[in-house]
């Protein structure tokens, strides 16, 4: 199907449909919702608005066995998402969570239309801007497992970590907190004094990768190039679109 092209009612688009598996947490997935919309906006004016598809998961279980290190149970449960969005006609995927790809595998086999993995679109950003070492916030599991730094490492670009401590508060703050809703001007400055330790240990740059840290941290916080991989994520989905 291409775009507009499956409905025989005088609707036309000039775009393809974004599928997105979402919920995790539901708090990012408005975001991608949003950016998308006005991606849409900026490029073709209007009343124009973004073709998507939504899929979103129950955090909870999906959480749970994150924590079970259950890998295998949760990419099964996006690969059926994914499925469902391509059964519905999405042209493309987006996973709306960085740690989740870990399991970009498994979801991307379950499907014949395009994943676009998050890590791909950070890394090729990273280069755009002329770096090649970036400081990574996200999820303990995005900064302690192999699979993300090594996506990045396969471009080229490496990622520093903070220490473990920075590391602990990172994963209360992202999940007691952003993924609630809640965002606070003393978690923003933690997230922002972790942010500095990492500049400070050589990285040229900060990669907000977790897709819950745009609601608390932008661009004019912090006096260095940010990544913040939720709108990164969406201007690439967008593009994609429009070819
Ligand atoms: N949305 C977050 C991310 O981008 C964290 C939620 C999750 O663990 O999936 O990694």
């Amino acid at each position: 199907m291409g775009p507009g092209g499956d409905h025989l009612c005088g609707y036309r688009s000039r775009m393809q449909r974004i599928g997105i598996i979402g919920g995790m947490s539901w708090e990012s997935t408005t975001e991608y919702c949003r950016l998308l919309n006005l991606g849409v906006r900026e490029r073709l004016g209007g009343l124009h608005s973004a073709r998507l598809l939504l899929a979103t998961v129950d955090f909870a279980p999906i959480v749970q066995l994150q924590q079970a290190g259950d890998w295998d149970a949760a990419g099964e449960a996006l690969a059926v998402e994914a499925r469902a969005l391509e059964a519905g006609g999405a042209d493309l995927v987006l996973i709306a969570a960085n740690t989740m790809h870990l399991v970009f595998d498994q979801v991307a086999a379950a499907v014949s239309i395009p994943v676009l993995h998050i890590g791909d679109v950070l890394a090729a950003a990273v280069k755009a801007a002329g770096l090649t070492r970036v400081g990574l916030l996200a999820t303990k599991y995005t900064m302690e497992l192999d699979f993300y730094r090594d996506r990045l490492a396969s471009h080229g670009v490496e990622a520093l970590i903070p220490d473990a401590a920075d590391r602990t508060e990172l994963q209360r703050i992202i999940f007691d907190e952003l993924c609630h809703g809640l965002v606070t001007d003393t978690s923003r400055e933690r997230l922002l004094e972790t942010a500095r330790n990492l500049l400070d240990s050589g990285a040229e740059g900060i990669v907000l990768g977790c897709t819950e840290l745009e609601l608390s941290i932008r661009a004019e916080h912090l006096a260095a190039p940010l990544f913040p991989t939720t709108a990164l994520h969406c201007e690439a989905a967008l593009d994609r679109a429009f070819t």
